[in-house]
C-alpha cells in the first residue's frame, strides 16, 4: 500500500504541538509495517533543517495558478530518520512559506490552501499510484474537496482526514475557493462557516469530502458530537459519524525510551526505577532547583492556551509549594495576555527557590530531561483531544495527574478510584475543571508519594508497562486504509535529486 501524509508539522523539524509527533510517529509506524510512505510538508524558512539528512532540491518544478497568479513550485527532498519527505516551495513570483513561525500570520489561510493545492498537484503528477492521501487538521482539509472536484478524473485514491483539535477550523474568506479554482456559488453553501455565513470553514469541507475521518482518541470522538465540544461542527460530525472513528494517538517508543534516550546522561527502565533519581538530581542541577530534602518534582509542559486549563495550572504552582513540592513550568503562550500573566507570576515568585519557569516554546532535548527527571506531571485541560504529555510521562515513570477528558481519560486510570486500580492504576484523575477537584487529586498523589512508597513504585511500573506505542494504533489506521482502497499495484517512490 502506498500512503502519503500531507501535514503542516513534523517533529522535530517543524513542531508546534502534538500534530508534529503524530505525523512522524504514525507515518514511521505505517512504513514499518511494510508500506510505501512519504510525507509532504511546506518548505518553511523556519524549518529546523539540522534534523534532516540529504536535504536537496529536486529537478521537479511545475506551475500552478493560485487566483490569477501563476506560481512556480519546486520540490525538495529530505530524509528524516528513515522517512522520505517532500517539501513544497513556492519560488516565484513570491515565496509563500518564508514566515518566521509556522502559524500566526495574516496569510495562514492562503498559505495552507496554496500548500494543499500544490501538494495535490505534486501527487497527481508524480505519485498518482498513491492509495491513501492522509491529511491533518484544517490546514490541509481542503485537499479532499480539491481531489473530488478537480483531480478524481486523473487518478484514483482515497482521502483520510484526522481531526487533532476541532477548536481550530480555518475560517476563511469565500474568495479563497476561487483562488484554488473552485466555484464559490457551488461550494460556499456546502462549506459555509456555522458562525459567519459569509465565510468558508476549511475543516468542515474536510469532514464532508474526506472518505474517512479519525479523531485522536475514542473519548474525543464521542465528545465532539455534542456542544460545545464540536465547536459548531456538531451537525456535520453527527451526520458523517458513519465514517468517523476515534483512534488513540501513540508515541514513538524508540525515540521516547528512558533506557536508551540520547538526551539523557543517566538511564533507567521499569526494572530499575530507582535509577530515575539520578536523572531528577541532574534536572535539579540544570534548572537550579535546590537539592536536599526529597521534595516531589511536579512539571507542566504545554502550550499555554486556554484549552490547557490556565487558571488551574497557575493554582497548581501555589498548591505544589503549599504541599512542599517543587514545580517546573516549561512552555510559553502564543497569546500575549496569557504569556504576560505567567511572566508576572514568575516575578512574584522570584524569591521562591522551589519553582522555576522556563518560557521556551519548544526545546526537544530539554523536554526529554524534564519528562524523565520529574515525579509528577499535571494536565488539567478543559478539553484534550488526545494529549501526548501524559503518554510520554507514563513511559518515563512520571505519574500523571489529569482531568478526565478526551484522551487523558482514555489513558490515565486513577490509582485509587478506578475499578481496576490494582492492575492498571497509573496516575490520579479528577472530573470537574475546578481548583477544588484538582487539589483533591494532587493531595492524594503527594500523600501516596510520601506515605506509601511501595504503592507509588507500583503505579510508576503500571504506567511504564502500558503500551501506548504507535504500533497498536497504526494497525487500526492500516485496517481503515485497507477497507478504503481499491487494490492496485504501487510503484516505488523514487526521486532524482540535483545533488545526486
Ligand atoms: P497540543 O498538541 O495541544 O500542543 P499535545 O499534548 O498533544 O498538545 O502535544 C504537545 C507536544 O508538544 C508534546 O510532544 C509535548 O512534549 C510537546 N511540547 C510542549 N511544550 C514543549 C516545549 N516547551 N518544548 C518541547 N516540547 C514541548
Amino acid at each position: 500500500m502506498k500512503v502519503i501524509y500531507v501535514s503542516s508539522e513534523i517533529s522535530p523539524a517543524a513542531k508546534v504541538g502534538g500534530l508534529a509527533d503524530v505525523t512522524l510517529g504514525l507515518s514511521r509506524a505505517i512504513q514499518g509495517m511494510g508500506n510505501q510512505v512519504a510525507v509532504v510538508l511546506p518548505k518553511y524558512s523556519c524549518l529546523k533543517t539540522k534534523y534532516f539528512d540529504h536535504l536537496s532540491p529536486t529537478e521537479t518544478v511545475f506551475k500552478i495558478f493560485f487566483g490569477k497568479i501563476e506560481y512556480q513550485v519546486q520540490i525538495w527532498t529530505a530524509k528524516l530518520y528513515d522517512l522520505t519527505l517532500y517539501l513544497i516551495d513556492a519560488i516565484s513570483p513570491k515565496p509563500f512559506f518564508d514566515n518566521l513561525k509556522i502559524y500566526g500570520h495574516h496569510n495562514d489561510n492562503l498559505k495552507f490552501a496554496f500548500f494543499s493545492l500544490a501538494a495535490l498537484e505534486f501527487i497527481a503528477r508524480y505519485h498518482s499510484d498513491v492509495d491513501i492521501i492522509h491529511v491533518n487538521e484544517w490546514h490541509t482539509s481542503l485537499l479532499p474537496l480539491l481531489y473530488q472536484e478537480k483531480y478524481k478524473s486523473q487518478f484514483e485514491c482515497k482521502t483520510v482526514l484526522t481531526l487533532h483539535n476541532v477548536s481550530y477550523q480555518g475560517v476563511a474568506k469565500a474568495s479563497l475557493l476561487k483562488k484554488v479554482g473552485l466555484d464559490i456559488d457551488r461550494y460556499l453553501p456546502i462549506c459555509r462557516d456555522p458562525k459567519d455565513a459569509s465565510k468558508i470553514n476549511l475543516l468542515k469541507s474536510g469532514i464532508i469530502f474526506a472518505d474517512f475521518i479519525t479523531t485522536v482518541s475514542p473519548r474525543y470522538h464521542d465528545e465532539i458530537k455534542r456542544a460545545p465540544n464540536g465547536h459548531g461542527l456538531e451537525p456535520e460530525l453527527n451526520q458523517y459519524q458513519h465514517k468517523l472513528k476515534g483512534i488513540l494517538n501513540g508515541i514513538d517508543y524508540e525515540i521516547w525510551n528512558p533506557a536508551t534516550d540520547t538526551a539523557l546522561k543517566d538511564h533507567f527502565d521499569v526494572g530499575h526505577v530507582e535509577d530515575k533519581k539520578a536523572v531528577k538530581e541532574r534536572l535539579r542541577d540544570l534548572t537550579h532547583l535546590p537539592h536536599g530534602k526529597d521534595k516531589p518534582l511536579v512539571i507542566c509542559i504545554c502550550r499555554l492556551v486556554p484549552q490547557k486549563g490556565i487558571s488551574i495550572i497557575k493554582h497548581a504552582i501555589f498548591q505544589t509549594l503549599r504541599l512542599k513540592g517543587q514545580f517546573l513550568l516549561f512552555g510559553s503562550s502564543p497569546i500575549t495576555k496569557i504569556q504576560k500573566s505567567f511572566e508576572r507570576l514568575k516575578t512574584q515568585l522570584a524569591n521562591c527557590p522551589d519553582v522555576k519557569f522556563i518560557f521556551e516554546s519548544y526545546n526537544e532535548e530539554f523536554s526529554h530531561q524534564i519528562f524523565a527527571g520529574a515525579d509528577m506531571l499535571i494536565a488539567p485541560s478543559l478539553f484534550e483531544p488526545c494529549g501526548l504529555t501524559q503518554l510520554i510521562a507514563l513511559r518515563y515513570g512520571t505519574v500523571p495527574i489529569v482531568r478526565e477528558t478526551g484522551g487523558l481519560a482514555d489513558t490515565v486510570f486513577d490509582a485509587q478510584n478506578h475499578p481496576m486500580a490494582n492492575d492498571c492504576g497509573n496516575g490520579f484523575t479528577f472530573q470537574e475543571p475546578t481548583t477544588k477537584a484538582f487539589d483533591e487529586a494532587i493531595e492524594r498523589a503527594f500523600e501516596m508519594y510520601h506515605l506509601n512508597p511501595k504503592q507509588w513504585h507500583e503505579i510508576i511500573q503500571h504506567g511504564m508497562l502500558m503500551n501506548y506505542s504507535w504500533q497498536n494504533s497504526a494497525k487500526k489506521y492500516f485496517d481503515i486504509y485497507s477497507k478504503l482502497i481499491i487494490k492496485k499495484e504501487a510503484s516505488p517512490i523514487e526521486y532524482q535529486t540535483k545533488a545526486s
